[in-house]
């Protein structure tokens, strides 16, 4: 994700993200957001219900790593601090409702583009990997690599013209 999208996150939910500047060893918050802008609503709109929760209830959560993964969106807590004033039970209740959050928010990903945020992107294989583009940005992403492709053939074509040159 864009450096700038990013910082607006870790601006809007200073808490949620305040592990970011933690060793590796501890959290992969360190490598930031590794997903693509398009999931930038969906993150936010996790984080202002986990925040909402964490008001209301007294908890702090911080996120462990933010990234795509098989084309879908993954979010991992880090840690959940409860207030010593919760019940055993309120624990378990309140901890089932931001994992469920997380869960619906990697589930809703798989049909949202990760390019442009449309809802209705597919998910769909090239060269072993995974894209979840919707039909605009899939075909922007082919248009982009067959480019790519011929201006690299066309650069392999130049060094073999000059080192016939050369001999
Ligand atoms: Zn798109």
């Amino acid at each position: 994700m864009k450096n700038s999208l990013q910082q607006k996150l870790f601006k809007k939910y200073p808490l949620i993200f305040m592990d970011r500047f933690k060793s590796g060893s501890i959290t992969r918050m360190c490598d930031g957001i590794t997903c693509r802008d398009g999931w930038y609503n969906l993150i936010d709109d996790a984080c202002s219900q986990i925040e909402l929760i964490g008001k209301q209830f007294k908890v702090v959560v911080t996120f462990f790593q933010v990234k795509e993964k098989f084309a879908a969106l993954r979010i991992y807590i880090g840690r959940i601090g409860y207030s010593p004033k919760l019940s055993g039970k309120q624990i378990i209740i309140i901890g089932r409702l931001i994992h469920s959050i997380l869960h619906y928010t990697m589930c809703h990903s798989h049909n949202v583009c990760e390019e442009c945020g449309e809802e209705g992107s597919k998910k769909r294989q090239l060269h072993d990997y995974l894209y979840n583009r919707c039909d605009e940005c899939w075909k922007k992403l082919l248009q982009e690599i067959a480019t790519e492709n011929k201006e690299y053939k066309q650069k392999l074509k130049r060094q073999k013209l000059c080192q016939q040159l050369k001999k």
